[in-house]
């Protein structure tokens, strides 16, 4: 067996990035996913269910080598675009001028990586070879014939992950999921007349209703891919929506401005199924510096962030900075990325269940929307001392813990800003700037006193 030979057994978003970056750096490397080729499959040619790749993923496409090529087939969405009841828009931006997050195609962006890790003289794809388990002991994958073995295995396999559940029978092996109560449902607006954008194609459209939502991500075809969110059970629910009628009467009621937008809607609503959402939490991520968990399978998140896929990404760049640093020495990259990592990986999954409210509820509330505007320019008054926390997340790598820690103070510091009298009306005051003065002399002295420096 060679020592430089990796398994990845997933070969989605996350395992082809890695399956890349190792073979790079010159392993032998070997996937096993459970699905047929897409390449033969014509993934491309379904319905594009689309991804917001932002700044983690960006870095990890550069990587990768194809940060050019998928930007130019990527859409930038500048803000959010809200959609009231009676159809009024407001738009809010993501960050500053010349920022944005990007509509990809999951299913183009997935085939180009396979293509990409294809063309590597030192990697093998195998698909429809399902890894039923591993033997940890012996480090050996089992497939639905046979079974493999090599120094080095990553379970890229996704939020069901097949490599943790061998994992799971482990002793002292830390595990939790929590299902959201709401679940999910795909739907679509098609082109309008020349393959046109029916709405605006450079934003990220929302139709918050309180305890559910509406979402809408542009596709290069003209197309949007809506994400209805919804609860499973109760008044406003999935279990509620059962015939043609009941689901036009529920759009009519709460997003009459799509209907139009959706003649395929009731046809959709019957056909798509309905998913789930689940947050996955584990620890140790590895075993014996041999194997390793990545991306969702030892971290997925809810998607009210859009930072599953970044998360995912980011996991890989960091590795690869620290085969490099660590000369390929696993014995000190496996510890060191299980031991730093998770916490990053709780700090997005808390954020973006958080966001989730965020999402669904605020973004139509003007208290919300004065905050955001407060925070937009105290970042221009205070562009060293003043990122705001939807920034740090999505437009920077400061590990996620810290973005998190930093956020819950800037909690804080806009709780005492929104409580100033008439500041609705009145706030780009000296005193505002006062407060935030105080507020970030206080987080200097608490910074020199507890914080300590970070491994990664
Ligand atoms: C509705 C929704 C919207 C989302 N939106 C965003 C977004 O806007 N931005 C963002 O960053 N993230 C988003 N995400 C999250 C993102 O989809 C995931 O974080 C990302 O796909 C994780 O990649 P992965 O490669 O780890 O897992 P997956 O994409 O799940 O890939 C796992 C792969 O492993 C294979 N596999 C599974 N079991 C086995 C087995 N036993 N043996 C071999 N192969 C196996 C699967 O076939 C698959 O190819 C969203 C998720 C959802 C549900």
């Amino acid at each position: 067996m060679s020592e430089r030979k990796a398994i990845v057994v997933g070969a989605g978003l996350v395992g082809s990035v890695l399956t890349i970056l190792l073979a790079k750096r010159g392993y032998e490397v070997v996937v096993y996913e459970k699905r047929p080729d897409m390449r033969a499959a014509g993934f491309v040619g379904g319905r594009s269910i689309n991804l917001a790749m932002s700044d983690r993923g960006w870095k990890a496409m550069e990587q990768a080598g194809i940060h050019d090529e998928i930007k130019s087939i990527a859409i930038p969405m500048k803000g959010r675009m809200m959609h009231d009841v009676s159809g009024e828009l407001t738009f809010q931006p993501y960050g500053k001028e010349g920022q944005a997050i990007y509509s990809v195609s999951r299913g183009g962006l997935n085939l180009r990586l396979l293509e990409l890790a294809d063309a590597f003289p030192n990697v093998t794809l195998n698909f429809e070879q399902g890894t039923r388990r591993v033997d940890l002991r012996n480090k050996e994958v089992h497939l639905p014939e046979g079974k493999d073995s090599a120094p080095l295995i990553f379970g890229t396999d996704g939020a069901f992950s097949a490599v943790r559940g061998s994992m799971q029978r482990m002793p002292r092996f830390n595990y939790s999921q929590q299902y959201l109560p709401h679940g999910y449902k795909e739907l679509h607006i098609p082109p309008g007349p020349g393959g046109t954008h029916q709405i605006d194609k450079h934003s990220l459209h929302i139709w918050p209703r309180g305890h559910f939502m509406l979402i809408a991500l542009p596709n290069e075809d003209g197309s949007f891919t809506c994400t209805l969110f919804l609860p499973f059970e109760g008044k406003e629910s999935f279990e509620n929506l059962n015939t043609d009628e009941e689901i036009l009467e529920f759009f009519k009621t709460f997003f009459p401005d799509t209907l139009e937008l959706m003649p395929d809607l009731v046809n959709d609503f019957r056909d798509n199924p309905t998913s789930a959402l689940v947050t996955v939490r584990c620890k140790p991520w590895q075993v014996d510096n041999q194997v390793l968990l990545i991306g969702d399978a030892s971290h997925a998140i809810v998607p009210f962030y859009g930072q599953g896929m970044n998360s995912g990404f980011e996991d890989c760049t960091i590795l690869n900075e620290l085969m490099k640093t660590y000369e390929d020495d696993w014995d000190k990259i496996m510890p060191l990325f299980a031991n730093s990592r998770p916490q990053d990986a709780n700090a997005i999954a808390d954020l973006a269940l958080r966001n989730f409210v965020e999402m669904r509820d605020l973004v139509g509330d003007p208290q919300f929307l004065l905050r955001k505007k407060i925070e937009g320019w105290l970042q221009d008054e205070f562009p060293k001392e003043f990122l705001p926390l939807y920034s740090m997340v999505t437009f920077s790598h400061i590990p996620y813990s810290q973005a998190w820690q930093e956020g819950q103070a800037q909690d804080e510091l806009m709780e005492k800003i929104l409580a100033m009298p008439g500041i609705e009306d009145n706030w780009k005051t000296e005193e505002v700037k006062e407060v935030f003065r105080e507020w970030h002399r206080d987080r200097d002295r608490e910074e020199k006193t507890y914080s300590k420096p970070r491994e990664l």
